[in-house]
């Protein structure tokens, strides 16, 4: 039994429960019981010391840019002109997405505006400059 908050969280991160929590505004990643590093994407085993002792959890809907950079030779299916991505820092996470709006520079503050579908299932995160 978990008795993490009042938010059901599945104990093992699937894609597919991720992929819900993104079309509910929600976040989730998966911190390491071993070096307690935490992941923003589904894994099977930490990406930084290789344990599969992870714990899912909610992350930050908030964060500041990590790194961003603009890609001008999006995929098909993409709009024509470039458009930006960013790493973002969500409390002890770094996760990538897709950056709305206003271009955003390193250290902004920037805050979850939503989601695009890329295709079919696969929901992308969007974030945009906090006010
Ligand atoms: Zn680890």
């Amino acid at each position: 039994m978990s008795t993490q908050d009042d938010i059901e969280l599945p104990e093992t991160l699937s894609y597919h429960d991720w992929a819900a929590a993104v079309r509910e505004d929600r976040l989730l990643g998966q911190s390491c019981e071993e070096c307690s590093h935490v992941g923003g994407v589904p894994s099977g085993a930490c990406q930084q010391c290789g344990s599969r002792d992870l714990t899912t959890v909610e992350l930050p809907t908030e964060g500041t840019v990590h790194t961003e950079t603009t890609i001008n030779v999006p995929p098909e299916g993409f709009e024509e002109r470039g458009y930006q991505v960013a790493v973002v820092t969500l409390g002890d996470a770094r996760v990538m997405v897709r950056i709305e709006g206003e271009h955003v520079d390193i250290g902004d503050d920037v805050v979850l505006s939503g989601f695009i579908d890329t295709d079919e299932d696969h929901p992308a995160p969007t974030f945009e400059t906090a006010d």
